[in-house]
């Protein structure tokens, strides 16, 4: 697209009262509109992020054969009454509402409730099992601290799935399967190297660890124990000497980190299956329990992360796979020979798929554009000219400092298409 179209601009400040440097770099950049506390507008170009940060999630999900579907927001009271999750001295961080008639609604802060009732109506028998299903959705939540820009919001964008299995064994492989997955989904979004699955706790109701995928970074919430080698790790909240034997993990062997988490995955044996009233019959016309498993991802969350983890001192850093765009194109000047130069490389690269933003705005100086395409941290910069001469483009990656001067179908070389 041409930047001349977009009603986004870049400033050079954020507002005062944003301390999170992943919002201060995605407020300059003009990805996000900060609406109040933890709470966020995603404008087109950070629209363009999260769709593809989206579609990574996607893609692995479907892989390993899940079924996407879409819940709701509002949420009846019964269900959660029926699993004592409705009470808020149960559940701390519910947003609440209600009907003109009185009757009090909840505002979805996970979906394991519904999503039981959402599938109760297609499974009888084991020959309807196991399924797996998720959403990509908002999730609302009264969250105590909203100080750490899209890292925690009181509304944000989960990837949400759940399995249903037929026994424990079944449960065990869609698990390992999922977090499979998982170690694909934050390789391919460019953090792989520094996201440990990490033994956490399992919650009230299972003697097993739940595992927590943690990014890690300073700003992080929580402290992990990582063993580098075994590319494994372990929640301080369950760091004890039991639990490193079970997990078969030395104390010499770990070092201690700041991470946030990005993921996690949980065995829910068959406390919302039974609870909810869902079960299936067996081959032998016998009434069975349902294992579920949950499988949340921090869609928005890992947004900021990788704004704020590859963030130089000019401005964000998108690794290839969520970049709005690839290619930022910038003409200096507009005599007839560059724009006729930049308008072919524009239709090459659109024709190869390739999604490029041109700067063409007239009125802006060469530094402000450089400046802007560096701060929006768009991978691969190209730059026309009439001193780099016809047939030449200037190219600089967005992670160095250098240029070299290349042409047309040396371009489409580097970005492989
Ligand atoms: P946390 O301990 O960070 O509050 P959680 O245990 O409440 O997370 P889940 O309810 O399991 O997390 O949600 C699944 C994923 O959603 C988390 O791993 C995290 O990446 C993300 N997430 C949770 N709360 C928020 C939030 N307030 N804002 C943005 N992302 C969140
Ligand atoms: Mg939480």
């Amino acid at each position: 697209m041409k930047r001349s179209q977009t009603f986004i601009r870049t400033t050079k400040n954020a507002p005062a009262d944003e301390v999170a440097k992943n919002a201060q770099l995605l407020i300059r950049a003009g990805f996000i509109h900060k609406e109040m506390a933890g709470v966020y507008a995603y404008l087109p170009f950070g629209l363009r992020v999260l769709e593809n940060i989206k579609q990574v999630v996607r893609e692995e999900m479907n892989t390993i054969g899940g079924e996407e579907l879409l819940m709701t927001t509002l949420q009846p009271r019964d269900i959660w009454e029926k699993t004592n999750r409705w009470d808020d001295a149960v559940v701390d961080n519910w947003f609440k509402t209600k009907l003109k008639n009185g009757t009090e609604l909840g505002v979805g802060l996970t979906h394991e409730e519904p999503v039981v009732d959402a599938v109760s109506p297609y499974i009888d028998s084991y020959k309807d099992l196991p399924i797996y299903v998720y959403q990509i959705a908002a999730k609302f939540r009264n969250e105590l601290r909203a100080k750490s820009g899209i890292l925690r919001g009181r509304e944000f964008l989960m990837k949400d799935m759940y399995s249903f299995a037929r026994t424990q064994a079944e449960h065990d492989e869609l698990y390992e399967k999922a977090a499979a997955a998982y170690t694909k989904v934050y390789e391919r979004l460019g953090i792989g190297g520094q996201t440990y699955r990490t033994a956490a706790d399992g919650g009230y109701f299972t003697e097993r660890f739940s595992d927590e995928y943690q990014t890690v970074s300073e700003l992080g919430e929580d402290t992990i124990y990582i063993d580098e080698v075994k590319k494994l790790a372990i929640n301080k909240e369950i760091y004890t000497s039991e639990n490193l034997v079970k997990l078969g993990l030395k104390k010499e062997d770990l070092v201690e980190k700041k991470a946030v988490e990005v993921g996690n995955i949980f065995p829910l044996e068959s406390k919302y299956s039974d609870t909810l009233g869902l079960y299936y019959t067996d081959e032998n016309g016998k009434r069975q329990s349902i294992i579920m498993g949950c499988y949340g991802i921090g869609v928005s969350r890992v947004m900021g992360v990788l704004a704020e983890h590859f963030a130089d001192d000019r401005g964000l850093v998108w690794p290839e796979s969520v970049a709005p765009f690839r290619v930022v194109l910038i003409n200096i000047g507009s005599s007839s020979n560059v724009m006729k130069n930049t308008t072919e490389v524009y239709e090459k690269l659109q024709q190869s798929g390739v999604q490029v933003l041109w700067d063409d705005r007239a009125e802006a100086r060469p530094g402000e554009k450089f400046a802007d395409a560096d701060l929006m941290g768009i991978p691969h910069r190209i730059v026309t000219s009439e001193k780099v001469g016809d047939g030449k483009l200037e190219y600089k990656a967005r992670t160095q400092s250098e240029t070299k001067n290349i042409t047309l179908s040396e371009l489409l070389n580097i970005l492989v298409v």
